[in-house]
C-alpha cells in the first residue's frame, strides 16, 4: 500500500539536552520524510496529560509527565509514504535496551522512559497528536 501520511513526531527533553536533534532528524530526512512544521516547545503538566490520554493512569505515568515537563522538545509534523509506520520502524521499541541496534531507540538510550523520540501510533492518534500540537496551523 502507498499512501503519504503526516505523523506527530517529538524528539524529547533528554535528546535536546543530548545535542541529539542534528542526528536525529539527519535520519528522519535520509529516510524520505520531510517536516511540515517544526518548532522547540516547553510544555506544562496539563499539556502532557493531554497528550499522553491514554497513559495518564499508569503507575509510571507521573515520572514520565515529569520528564516531558523538564525542558524543552522539538515538535514535528512529518510527511511522508506511510509515515506512521516509517517513523515507527526508525524510532524502534519503547524500551531502548530492546530496541534494535540502528534504530534511534537502539542506539541512544538504555530506558524505557527517557527514549529520546515519540511517534504516533496509528492514523487516528495522528489525526488527533496533529490537531492538539499545531492546531489549525496545518
Ligand atoms: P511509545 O512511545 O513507543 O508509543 P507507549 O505509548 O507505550 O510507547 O508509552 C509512551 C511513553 O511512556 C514511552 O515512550 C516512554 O517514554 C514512557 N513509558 C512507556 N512504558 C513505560 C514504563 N514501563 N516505564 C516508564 N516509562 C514508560
Ligand atoms: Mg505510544
Amino acid at each position: 500500500m502507498s499512501a503519504t501520511q503526516q505523523t506527530l513526531v517529538l524528539i524529547k527533553p533528554d535528546a535536546v539536552r543530548r545535542g541529539l536533534v542534528g542526528e536525529i532528524l539527519r535520519r528522519y530526512e535520509a529516510k524520505g520524510l520531510r517536516p511540515e512544521a517544526l518548532e522547540l516547545r516547553t510544555i506544562d503538566a496539563a499539556f502532557a496529560d493531554r497528550h499522553y490520554s491514554e497513559h495518564v493512569d499508569k503507575a509510571w505515568y507521573p515520572p514520565l509527565r515529569d520528564f516531558v515537563t523538564s525542558g524543552p522538545l522539538v515538535a514535528m509534523i512529518l510527511s511522508g509514504d506511510r509515515a506512521i509506520e516509517a517513523v515507527r520502524s526508525l524510532n524502534g521499541a519503547t524500551d531502548g535496551i530492546a530496541a534494535a541496534p540502528g534504530s534511534i531507540r537502539g542506539d541512544f538510550c538504555l530506558s524505557n522512559r527517557e527514549n529520546v523520540v515519540h511517534a504516533s501510533d496509528s492514523p487516528e492518534s495522528a489525526a488527533r497528536e496533529i490537531a492538539l500540537w499545531f492546531g489549525s496551523d496545518v
